[in-house]
């Protein structure tokens, strides 16, 4: 039996989209989705739907992103698999209803509670730089919190993004759950309807975008916006260590991860021995170059590629490692440039790709005054030197995350809530916080008969009430 192929992309037709809001709306009234049973066999079937469809899942992304299977077993495929395998264990537990704190004695009569509800209908939003994790992952904390969603894939990724219809139209249940393909215009057809919470994640133009959008409707949105995250490397820090992992952080994805260092600051004295290391490294990373390596992945289209390709072009820094590229392929080596200032492009504007800027700084006050001026609330931070200097960078430097000695390792815990601060985004997610974004925490209070004796001191008149002056 031949095995199955992708279906070439195909956009959802616009005048579809609302017959199908509306059939999810009305499900979600219907009240079925809110039982943890039908929670949980929904979230199942997307895990048989995902292992069924491993294979096809490894291509698309091998397809959209050239990405390694290893990187996509660990990031994708595998990362939902076990998020799906952790929320049902904890699904129950986390839907009981909560004992607030702090509730004065005579009001503990009225044993007040907090109930967890679905918000609703949901409309997430993902990006194409981890197309599978990145919407199915939000969509694993809508279906777990009882809510119907919509799942809009990025049309950047255009195999995953069929892949993941495929399965969802198979595996789940379709009055409850669908995928909507499509890019600007079937977006804004999407962002036309009313939702209960939209779920974005991408740049911070599209960001203001969908925030604007919502806010028309009074809608509650999550942003997962993009970063220009520092990475900061004192004398120190062990030169070996530092360069080998941020490295990596730039190697993975070929630099198409959020939470990758935008930049590096690195002390003077440090500096010629981090550079040697950090060629060192590439050589045992990819011993024939990143091109010819298969644990390399390719920028995502050719936009992309002349975007990123722009900033190598326009830069007045010295190439210290990569610089090539190869626009057949939407190769771009992984490439270190030592820039001269600040207001380097590289610096100023996220690359998101494999270019790893470095600035030479004299102390760890002009880094963390750099950090601060380029972008006072980037999504990751990546402090390397001992705990003095690392406790005083995490203090003085804001972040929506960090990792201390190490590149972006935070957003590997799959279980360790997520998100950004400021302009890097609001609202996080992963682990119980994906079931909490989708989930409204409702107080509730009961009045029994019995205590009419006790409240009637707050009936009119008051002048006849005990508490009156
Ligand atoms: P993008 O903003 O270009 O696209 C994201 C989504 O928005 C896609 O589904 C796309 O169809 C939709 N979209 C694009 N233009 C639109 C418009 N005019 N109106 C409505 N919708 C529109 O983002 P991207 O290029 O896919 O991803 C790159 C960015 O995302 C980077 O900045 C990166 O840092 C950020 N990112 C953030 C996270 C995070 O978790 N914080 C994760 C991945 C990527």
């Amino acid at each position: 039996m031949a095995s199955p192929t992708i279906t070439p992309f195909q956009a959802t037709a616009i005048d579809a989209i609302k017959p199908v809001i509306d059939t999810l709306t009305s499900t979600f009234k219907s009240q079925k989705t809110k039982k943890l049973e039908y929670r949980l066999t929904q979230l199942r079937k997307l895990y048989w739907g995902i292992k069924d469809n491993e294979g096809l899942l490894v291509e698309a992304c091998k397809l959209d992103l050239g990405k390694p299977s290893f990187e996509t077993f660990i990031s994708e495929v595998d990362w939902i698999k076990n998020d799906i395998i952790f929320t049902t264990g904890k699904l129950k537990k986390w839907m009981k209803d909560e004992k607030p704190e702090d509730i004065p004695l005579a009001n503990k009569l009225l044993s007040p509670r907090i109930r967890k509800e679905p918000l609703g209908t949901v409309l997430v939003i993902g990006a194409y730089n981890f197309p599978v994790q990145l919407s199915f992952g939000p969509m694993v904390g809508a279906i777990a919190a009882g809510c119907t969603c919509v799942l809009k894939p990025s049309e950047a990724a255009p195999n995953a993004a069929m892949v993941m219809k495929k399965i969802v139209d198979e595996y789940l249940d379709p009055k409850a759950y669908t995928v909507v393909n499509g890019a600007v215009p079937e977006t804004s057809a999407l962002l036309d309807q009313k939702w209960d919470k939209i779920f974005y994640t991408g740049g911070a133009q599209v960001g203001t975008i969908i925030a604007k959008k919502a806010a028309e409707t009074l809608t509650p949105v999550a942003l997962e916006l993009g970063g220009r995250n520092p990475a900061i490397v004192t004398n120190k820090a062990d030169p070996r260590l530092a360069a080998r992992r941020l490295l990596w952080g730039k190697s993975h994805n070929a630099g198409q991860v959020c939470i990758s260092q935008n930049y590096v600051m690195v002390e003077r004295d440090v500096y010629p021995l981090f550079v040697a290391e950090l060629k060192t490294a590439y050589k045992e990373f990819f011993p024939r170059g990143t091109k010819e390596s298969p644990d390399f992945g390719t920028v995502v289209n050719n936009r992309h590629f002349h975007r990123i390709k722009k900033m190598l072009d326009d830069t007045n820094g010295e190439i210290l490692l990569g610089g090539t590229t190869d626009e057949s392929l939407n190769h771009i080596d992984l490439t270190i440039v030592k820039v001269k200032n600040a207001s380097d492009s590289m610096i100023v504007d996220e690359s998101f790709g494999p270019l790893m800027p470095i600035l030479v700084v004299d102390s760890i006050e002009e880094a963390i005054r750099t950090a601060n001026n380029v972008h006072s609330t980037p999504l990751g931070l990546y402090p390397f030197g001992d705990k003095k200097e690392t406790d005083k960078i995490l203090n003085e430097v804001t972040s929506g995350g960090a990792t201390i000695n190490d590149a972006f390792f935070h957003g590997s815990i799959p279980t360790l809530q997520f998100g950004g601060v400021g302009d890097s985004g609001q609202g996080a997610y992963r682990g119980k916080s994906s079931f909490d974004v989708f989930t409204h925490r409702r107080s509730v209070v009961k009045t029994p008969g019995w205590m009419e004796k006790l409240l009637d001191i707050r009936y009119p008149p008051y002048s006849t009430t005990k508490l009156a002056k």
